[in-house]
């Protein structure tokens, strides 16, 4: 009788101890900074989130080495310095390349990487617009051709000098993408990444079944347009609101119409839901280039992705397959 009531004893307490282990204490561990020139918020939960949170910097780091323009130690900072010339690059920069020059593929140049020179030219990179002659921009749409980066065996070459990479539209996917393989790995309870706005979300949510992904609204601030469910994956969005200039009333968005030229000002913002951070970044400048005609895109191609686009007047279009709560 009483090794029973030891023995219930002993259950109770073991019970207690995991209750409070699971609802309580949670090892958990977060990171904040700038890097890959923007904003990054790492949160990882699990018995693994500290060793997560370190070795997911880091690669965020070896990232910014690699991918970020800006950073003269960077091997696309090398490639555009030497356009013209062969270069010598890691299989990863080799890897994110190809990517990138699928999507240019497939989306037949809309989405282009070497989008460089026009972005230069419109003054996104030192910070003020120009408004470019007809001249200036027919020359420099000449030096704007995904088929002019070629690869070969380790090296990559801009064919015409004066071309110059961009990843703006990709790279921030790659990294979601990366650190999401790399928590997966590690068996880690749930995780949250925010690179730039990117969101990759993995495991289970906090409180409820899903995580809950808000969409900011284009034109009114603090405010959302709505919020979308999922269970894990990738949201990136392309928008007018973050990086823009206005002049004359006139909205000259950083995503570039490489046909034309021209700042793309189809539609306010566009989200892009997927399994994988790669193809929701790169799709979301693609369809915020493509603007409303992306809906019929959506049908024939891109079906295993979820899409919500706000026009220009502010009215909000979703695809069938996302779990979106419109706010009203
Ligand atoms: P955000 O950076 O606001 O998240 P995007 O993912 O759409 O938005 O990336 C926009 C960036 O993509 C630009 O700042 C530029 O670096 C690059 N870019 C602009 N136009 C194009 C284009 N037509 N194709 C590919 N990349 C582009
Ligand atoms: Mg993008």
């Amino acid at each position: 009788m009483r090794f029973l009531r030891y023995l219930i004893f002993l259950f109770v307490i073991f019970f207690v101890a995991f209750y409070i282990r699971e609802n309580f204490y949670q090892e958990e561990s977060q990171k904040n900074g700038i890097l890959m020139d923007t904003f990054i918020n790492i949160h990882f939960w699990g018995k693994d989130s500290k060793k997560a949170e370190e070795i997911c910097w880091k690669v965020l780091e070896s990232l910014d080495e690699k991918l970020n323009r800006f950073n003269t130690k960077s091997e696309i900072y090398k490639i555009n310095k030497n356009a013209g010339n062969w270069v010598g690059v890691s299989g990863e920069v080799e890897d994110i390349l190809r990517k990138a020059k699928h999507y240019a593929e497939i989306s037949d140049g809309l989405f282009d990487p070497t989008i460089g020179p026009l972005m230069r030219l419109w003054g996104f990179y030192n910070g003020s617009l120009y408004i470019p002659t007809e001249k200036e921009l027919k020359k420099t749409l000449e030096k704007v051709n995904w088929k002019d980066l070629e690869m070969w065996n380790g090296k990559v070459r801009l064919r015409k000098k004066g071309m110059s990479l961009d990843l703006g539209g990709i790279a921030k996917g790659y990294a979601v993408q990366k650190l999401l393989e790399i928590s997966k790995n590690l068996n880690l309870k749930r995780v949250f990444l925010d690179i730039g706005g990117t969101i990759g979300v993995y495991g289970k949510a906090l409180k409820g079944d899903y995580w809950i992904i808000r969409i900011r609204h284009p034109r009114r601030e603090g405010k959302i347009i709505g919020k979308i469910k999922i269970k894990e994956g990738v949201v990136a969005t392309s928008g007018d609101y973050e990086r823009f200039f206005i002049k004359d009333g006139k909205r000259y968005p950083h995503i570039i119409n490489p046909k034309t030229g021209y700042p793309s000002s189809e539609i306010m913002s566009v989200t892009v839901i997927s399994s994988n951070g790669i193809t929701a970044d790169a799709l979301s400048t693609l369809f915020f280039v493509l603007g409303e005609k992306g809906k019929e895109l959506w049908k024939d191609k891109f079906r295993d992705v979820g899409i919500i686009m706000v026009n220009r007047n502010g009215e909000v279009w979703k695809s069938e397959n996302v779990s979106f709560e419109e706010e009203k």
